[in-house]
């Protein structure tokens, strides 16, 4: 039963003399104000039993926050539609978008007879006979594995980050091992984190619709139900994450290795992750902004339409207290569980699916679990590089457009 202790939110006077000026942070915790030496030196015998803080980086940390996306995702290869069936057309790179019944537009995928898991893994040739090549092949197969629940996989990242860091504190014992670990970012402790709501520009052919052999259309994942995380730090900076844009074709990757410990069996090499200064729509990175200008409108890339914190939100906070992890799942005591899923629909605007819900438990299990393995166990974050490398997976024979 996890209790979740909040860091910091805003400085607001000395805690030994209530003093309102010239306030700064303990700089080893984050989680204590001074105005000056003096006042903290005089409270040092006392903060010192609960200062040891461990402070990761959030630069150098969230590669491990999209290996959660990640894992989800391959545990759930071959769930999705589009790679039970066999594709009878040819969106090759370069096709372009076409009219859908509802006035969109996107590059349609059309689908024939099904194909078994069996069948698709021994020759994926038989799931798409047409494709450019192999390399064009696989590109889609891997923006497909990588659609939908987006949602879930956030709120469940940020509850699996609450849970296994936050659920930390200094206990009263100096001697104790145990030791509070935080987020830090830039030179400020974060504060908040949660959920962006919005809208993701994406230009028409780099959005997929399946037609099925009785012509019923299926859009793909949503670029106007999009869902990205958020971090506010104690100064008031801004990053944001999104490890779900790959479907998109904004296919911004990161290299694993340096986070997968070798008790994982199989992770990929690559997975998405766009980490970016900044809230969205403003001050993108180099690297973002030469993605974007891929699509029509640089500036408005993504469009964040409303937030929710999911650190300081008091409904979650007092859930927490219900939950419990064993052997690699979450269980839930009294009335709690609910308050997770209803959380999942406030942030929608709308009902969520039993897929979602199913969802937001075994990856927020998965997210607690690969954080506690990638990071936490013998201090592996310390070895991280301080920025992870980055890359673009363009379309394979693709130029710019
Ligand atoms: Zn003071
Ligand atoms: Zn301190």
């Amino acid at each position: 039963m996890p209790q979740i202790f909040l860091p910091l939110d805003e400085i607001t006077h000395c805690q030994v003399c209530g003093s309102l000026k010239d306030l700064r942070l303990c700089s080893q915790c984050g989680e204590a104000a001074y105005c000056s030496t003096e006042c903290q030196k005089s409270d040092w015998p006392t903060h010192k039993k609960t200062c040891k803080t461990d402070r990761i980086d959030l630069t150098s940390f969230h590669p491990v926050l999209a290996l959660i996306a990640e894992a989800v995702r391959v545990s759930a290869t071959g769930t999705q539609r589009a790679l039970r069936h066999v594709i009878v057309n040819s969106p090759n790179p370069g096709t372009p978008a076409e009219a859908l019944p509802d006035g969109t537009q996107a590059r349609i995928v059309k689908l024939g007879d099904p194909i078994s898991p069996e069948e698709f893994s021994e020759n994926t040739f038989k799931w798409w006979p047409t494709a450019k090549s192999e390399a064009v092949r696989l590109k889609l197969f891997r923006r497909i594995t990588r659609e939908g629940n987006v949602l879930p996989i956030c709120l469940a990242t940020c509850l699996a980050l609450m849970h296994a860091l936050y659920s930390t504190t200094t206990p009263a014992a100096a001697d104790s091992p145990e030791h509070r670990i935080r987020l830090r970012y830039k030179s400020s402790p974060i504060a908040d984190f949660g959920i962006a709501r919005g809208k993701i520009k994406v230009a028409p052919e780099d959005l997929l619709a399946y037609v099925l052999s009785d012509g019923t259309v299926i859009k793909a994942q949503s670029p106007d139900d999009h869902y990205w995380i958020y971090f506010r730090t104690q100064k008031g900076d801004e990053a944001m994450l999104d490890c779900n844009m790959f479907p998109f074709n904004l296919c911004l990757i990161g290299h694993t290795r340096p986070y997968v410990p070798e008790s994982v069996s199989y992770v990929p090499e690559l997975v998405p992750m766009c980490f970016k200064d900044g809230a969205a729509g403003g001050g993108s990175s180099a690297k973002l902004a030469k993605l974007a200008s891929q699509s029509e409108d640089p500036g408005q890339f993504l469009v964040e339409r409303a937030r929710f914190s999911v650190l300081r939100n008091p409904d979650i906070l007092a859930a927490f207290e219900g939950v419990e992890v064993r052997d690699g799942s979450i269980s839930m005591i009294g009335d709690v569980m609910e308050a997770f899923p209803e959380f999942l629909a406030t942030i929608a605007g709308r009902k969520i699916t039993s897929e979602e819900r199913d969802c937001l438990f075994s990856t927020w299990a998965t997210g607690y679990n690969v954080i506690n393995d990638a990071a936490l166990k013998d201090d592996r974050w310390k070895k991280f590089p301080p920025r992870p490398q980055i890359g673009i997976e363009t379309d394979p024979g693709d130029v710019k457009r």
